[in-house]
């Protein structure tokens, strides 16, 4: 008889190479602070939502009212019965944040990646991505029949000399605004200059940074100025909108192929009308509440600050996500449980998350983080270093 034997020896690695990896169960609301389910009360330093709103009272009376009137699941793919008004509501919403012409809702931000990366790059045509890109880009341009090269954010002269070469019917450029898990930014504008003069398309995945940066928090390239150059922007809304699902905005005429063409978007059951609606609401309280992305910054510059005058290594951040460079996924794990015992709740990144040798904790702000709640953190930062100083 068959069995699963033979997964048992892998994963024995892994266990011994400190890179096991298992889920935590939280059984409350997600906030600054949660309960986990079975070690009590934990701060909560390594969620995405940046700016409190997948708790906010409003959200989820938006998503409660949508549910009472469109009920609960959608029962269908978008394309046969399963459109409903929450979603269109939100895909004009988003097109006008987003300052597109049209935008299609995806059911996460990994489709919304292989809707667009699968299927505009096409056979003869070059993907230029970053990286570190997310992996969701990178698997979605491995699936499409396009060529594809890799360069560095430090090294742009690398795209210069590639996008020279003009060998190719199409280019594509794709980063992401905010890398997830350095904190650091892309020079969009650095990227924009050349898909200007080498006629490239632009496509930037906003992950990290819709609602958290931008005069109403559409992103990097608002803040940068350079929205309007963007071809396609990639907008999840599991992170900061603190919802689920992922928009894709762009020129009518993408949209329009991408619900022909795209299997990810047209072989999937449409998101929850509810969720879709929490999402519109959500937006929404990005676009007037400032005063959300204010406290966030301040809290990072707060923590960045803290944590460079202890002597740790946050890398490049000068974001909201903010790593601690540790390199072993050994020392990664021992501090992070330290941590976990004392009452913060900050994961250990480890390969193949990250590249090898560069196991880091990766701290995540909120915008409703208390100063207590900040310095408490780097108390027990002290103290765990301390402690994790014999662990290689
Ligand atoms: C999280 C993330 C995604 C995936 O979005 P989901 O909605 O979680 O599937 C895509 N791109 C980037 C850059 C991300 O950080």
């Amino acid at each position: 008889m068959a069995d699963f034997e033979y997964l048992a020896d892998e994963m024995e690695q892994l266990r011994h190479a400190h890179l096991f990896r298992r889920c935590r169960c939280i059984d409350s609301s997600q906030g600054p602070a949660v309960r986990m389910a079975q070690d009590g009360e934990k701060v909560l330093f390594c969620s995405n939502n940046y700016l409190n709103l997948a708790e906010d009272p409003r959200v989820i009376e938006a998503a409660c009212r949508a549910m009472r009137t469109y009920g609960f699941g959608s029962a269908a793919a978008r394309l046969i019965s399963g459109t409903m008004r929450p979603h269109s509501d939100l895909e004009n919403t988003a097109a006008c944040f987003l300052g597109k012409q049209a935008a299609l809702y995806l059911p996460s931000g990994w489709t919304a990646n292989q809707a667009v990366l699968s299927t505009l790059p096409q056979k003869g045509d070059l993907v230029l991505m970053d990286r570190y890109d997310h992996a969701s880009i990178i698997d979605a341009v491995r699936a499409s029949r396009a060529d594809f090269r890799t360069y560095r954010r430090d090294g742009v002269d690398r795209l210069e000399r590639i996008l020279r070469q003009g060998a190719y019917k199409r280019v594509f450029i794709v980063t992401e605004s905010v890398f997830s898990m350095d904190g650091d930014c892309a020079d969009v504008r650095a990227l924009v200059e050349l898909k200007q003069r080498y006629g490239a398309f632009l496509i930037v995945d906003e992950a990290h940074s819709l609602g958290c940066m931008g005069k109403t928090g559409a992103g990097l390239c608002q803040e940068q100025g350079i929205l309007d150059q963007v071809d396609i922007v990639v907008a999840p809304l599991g992170k900061a909108v603190g919802a689920a699902g992922a928009i894709v905005a762009g020129p009518q005429g993408v949209i329009d192929y991408l619900i022909n063409k795209a299997r990810p978007f047209i072989y999937t059951t449409a998101p929850p009308p509810a969720l879709a609606a929490g999402a519109a609401e959500a937006i929404k309280i990005i676009q007037t509440e400032p005063e959300r992305r204010e406290k966030l910054h301040q809290n990072a510059a707060w923590l960045r600050e803290k944590l460079t005058a202890m002597g740790l290594d946050i890398g490049q951040s000068n974001t909201y996500i903010i790593p601690i460079m540790l390199g072993s996924s050994e020392k990664a794990l021992a501090i992070s449980d330290a941590l976990y015992r004392a009452g913060y709740y900050v994961a250990a990144i480890r390969p193949p998350t990250v590249s090898p040798g560069t196991a880091r904790l990766r701290l995540s702000v909120q915008s409703a983080h208390a100063s207590y709640q900040l310095e408490g953190l780097c108390q027990a930062l002290a103290e765990a270093k301390g402690l994790s100083s014999e662990v290689r």
